[in-house]
C-alpha cells in the first residue's frame, strides 16, 4: 500500500541524501546507505549515506580548515547569514514540517509549530552575534587594567536526537555559528531527512563551505569516538538520553572538551487544590500529549492534591478520549505513531507494570495493531510507590496520576528523581508559586504553563538532566571561551 502523496514524493525526490563535507554533498566513503522509515506506515522514505569514522574525520578536517576564517568573519555578517537561514526556513516551513511528520510521526500542526520554534533560534542568535561583549575595568589594587573578552571555542561536534529533528539542531547551530564556531553535525539516524534539507537551506543562506558539515550514520558510537579523540575538536554539544550523555562526558574528559549536555527528563506535574482546573487540564494536555509524549519536557508524573484529584482525572480523561490517532498528515490527528516498535513496547511494559502494582486504566492502555507503531493515548490513576514509570522516562502518550496531601509532600514527590529538567506546577496562590520556584529541583519551572520553551529563554536541566543552557543570552556563551588579560598601568 502506498501512502505517500505526490507532494511527499516531490519533496523526497529533491532531498539531499549524502553527507555534507566542505560544502559538497557526497556518498559515504564506503558507499553504504541506510533506510529512513515512516513510523506511521513502516514504509521506507529514503536511503541515506551511512557515514563511517573516516567520514567523520573528513568532516572534522573541513570544520578545522574553515575555523579561523569563520571566527574572523564580522559578527554582523555571521548574523546576516543566520537571519537569511531564518527567512529560508519560513519560506520552506511547509516542506520542513512535512518532512518531520513523515520521518518522526508528529502531527503536521505540531511540526509547523516546531518550524516556528526551531527557526526562531536562528533569528535570536543572528541578533546575539553582534552583542558578544566583554568587560574593562581596574584591578582591585589600581595598578592595572582588566580586559575580559570572548573568542569562539573552535570546531564543535553536535549530536541531535530524533524527537525534535529541526529544533534540536537549530538550538545548537544558531549559537555555534553566531559565536564564530564551525561544526560537524551527526543527526539521529531515525530522522536525518529534516537535517539534510535544513543543511541545504544553510548553504543557500550563504554559510561558507566547511562551516557546517553533516555526517549521517548508523554507527553513532564509531563516528563519535573518532571525532572526539581528535584534539582539533574543542567542544561537544549533545541532546539525547542520559546513558549516552554519560558515555560522551567520559570521552570528553580525554581531551578536556567543553560540553553541553541536554539529557533525559522525568518531569513532575503538580496540581494544587487552589489551581484553576481548566488551566491545569489544558496545561496537562500540552505537557503530556504534545509530540506524542516523546519530549524530554513531557510531564512524566502527575501529582494531584487529594481534594481535586478525582475531578482533575475525570476532566483529563474526557479530553484524552477525544484525541484523534493516525498518520500526522491526516486531518483531526493529534497523536501520531511512536518512533518505533521498541517505543511501543516500552509504553506497554510501563502500563503493565503500573497496573500490576495497583494502578487503574481510565482510558487507553494498549498498543494499536499495525501498520505503523501506535499506542493508545492513556490515562492511569492510583499510581503506587515503586512503580517503574516514577523513575523512568515514559516517552509515550501515557499520563500517570498519583495524589498528595500537603505542599511539602508534593514537593518531596516531585524532587524524588535523579532528573531535573523541568517541573510543572498549577496553583493560584502567588506566594506558593514563588516558594515552588525555589523548592523544585529543576532547571526550568512551568508555573501555570504547560510549555515553557522559547528561543529567548535558557533551556536546560540540573542533576542527570544535563549541563549547560541552550537559548537566551546564556546560549551563545556555551560556544565562547572567556579570555582575561591584565595590562599594568605602571
Ligand atoms: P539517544 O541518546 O539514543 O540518541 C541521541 C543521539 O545520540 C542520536 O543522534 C544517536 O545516534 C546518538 N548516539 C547514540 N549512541 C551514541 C554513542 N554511543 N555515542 C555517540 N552518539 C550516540 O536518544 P534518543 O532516543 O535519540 O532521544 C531521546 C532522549 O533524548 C530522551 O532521553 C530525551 O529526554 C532526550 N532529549 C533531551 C532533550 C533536552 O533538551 N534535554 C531534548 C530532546 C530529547
Amino acid at each position: 500500500m502506498t501512502t505517500t502523496s505526490t507532494r511527499e514524493e516531490e519533496l523526497l525526490a529533491q532531498l539531499p541524501t549524502g553527507i555534507l563535507i566542505n560544502g559538497v554533498w557526497r556518498s559515504a566513503g564506503s558507499g553504504e546507505t541506510f533506510a529512513v522509515v515512516d513510523p506511521a506506515t513502516g514504509e521506507t522514505l529514503a536511503q541515506v549515506a551511512d557515514g563511517s569514522a573516516e567520514d567523520g574525520i573528513a568532516a572534522l578536517d573541513a570544520a578545522d580548515a574553515a575555523a579561523d576564517a569563520w571566527a574572523a568573519t564580522a559578527p554582523r555578517k555571521r548574523g546576516e547569514i543566520l537571519r537569511r537561514a531564518f527567512d529560508l526556513c519560513q519560506e520552506h516551513a511547509d516542506d520542513l514540517a512535512l518532512l518531520m511528520t513523515m520521518e518522526m510521526g508528529k502531527p503536521l500542526a505540531e511540526a509547523r509549530g516546531e518550524v516556528t520554534y526551531g527557526s526562531e533560534f536562528l533569528r535570536w542568535f543572528s541578533e546575539e552575534a553582534v552583542r558578544i561583549s566583554g568587560r574593562y575595568g581596574s584591578n582591585p589594587e589600581g595598578t592595572g587594567t582588566t580586559i575580559v573578552s570572548h573568542r569562539p571555542v573552535g570546531p564543535c561536534y553536535l549530536i541531535t536526537p530524533w524527537n525534535f529533528p529541526l529544533a534540536m539542531l537549530t538550538r545548537k547551530i544558531g549559537p555555534a555559528l553566531a559565536a564564530g564556531c564551525t561544526v560537524v553535525v551527526k543527526p539521529a539516524e531515525l530522522t536525518p531527512l529534516t537535517s539534510l534539507f535544513f543543511a541545504g537551506l544553510l548553504l543557500e543562506a550563504g554559510v561558507p563551505a566547511g562551516v557546517v558539515n553533516i555526517v549521517t550514520s548508523t554507527d553513532a558510537a564509531g563516528v563519535s569516538s573518532a571525532i572526539m579523540a581528535d584534539p582539533r575538536l574543542r567542544k561537544i554539544s549533545f541532546t539525547g538520553s542520559t546513558p549516552v550523555g554519560k558515555k560522551l562526558l567520559k570521552q570528553a574528559a580525554d581531551n578536556v572538551l567543553r560540553t553541553s549536555m541536554e539529557l533525559g527528563g522525568n518531569a513532575p506535574f503538580l496540581v494544587f487544590d487552589d489551581a484553576d482546573l481548566d488551566k491545569a487540564v489544558d496545561g496537562a494536555m500540552l505537557a503530556k500529549f504534545r509530540n506524542i509524549g516523546e519530549a524530554c519536557t513531557a510531564a512524566n508524573r502527575f501529582f494531584v492534591q487529594k481534594d481535586v484529584a478525582d475531578e482533575f482525572s475525570r476532566r483529563l480523561t474526557e479530553r484524552v478520549k477525544a484525541l484523534g490517532v493516525g498518520r500526522g498528515t491526516e486531518d483531526g490527528v493529534s497523536i501520531g505513531p511512536l518512533i518505533n516498535a521498541a517505543a511501543v513496547d516500552k509504553s506497554a511494559d510501563l502500563v503493565a507494570d503500573a497496573t500490576s502494582r495497583g494502578a487503574t486504566v481510565l482510558t487507553g492502555g494498549s498498543r494499536i495493531d499495525g501498520p505503523g507503531t501506535f499506542f493508545e493515548p492513556t490515562v492511569l490513576n492510583g499510581i503506587t510507590p515503586g512503580t517503574r514509570l516514577l523513575r523512568e522516562e515514559i516517552f509515550g502518550p501515557v499520563a500517570a496520576i498519583a495524589t498528595f496531601e500537603t505542599e511539602q509532600e508534593g514537593v518531596d514527590l516531585a524532587n524524588d528523581t535523579e532528573f531535573g529538567l523541568i517541573a510543572y506546577a498549577f496553583t493560584t496562590d502567588l506566594a506558593r508559586g514563588h516558594r515552588l520556584i525555589g523548592s523544585l529541583r529543576a532547571g526550568m519551572v512551568g508555573l501555570n504553563a504547560g510549555v515553557v520553551s522559547n528561543a529567548a529563554a535558557p533551556f536546560g536541566g540540573v542533576k542527570s538532566s544535563g549541563l549547560g543552557r541552550e537559548g537566551g543570552a546564556e546560549g551563545i556563551h556555551e560556544y565562547l571561551d572567556t579570555i582575561y588579560a591584565l595590562l599594568p598601568t605602571t
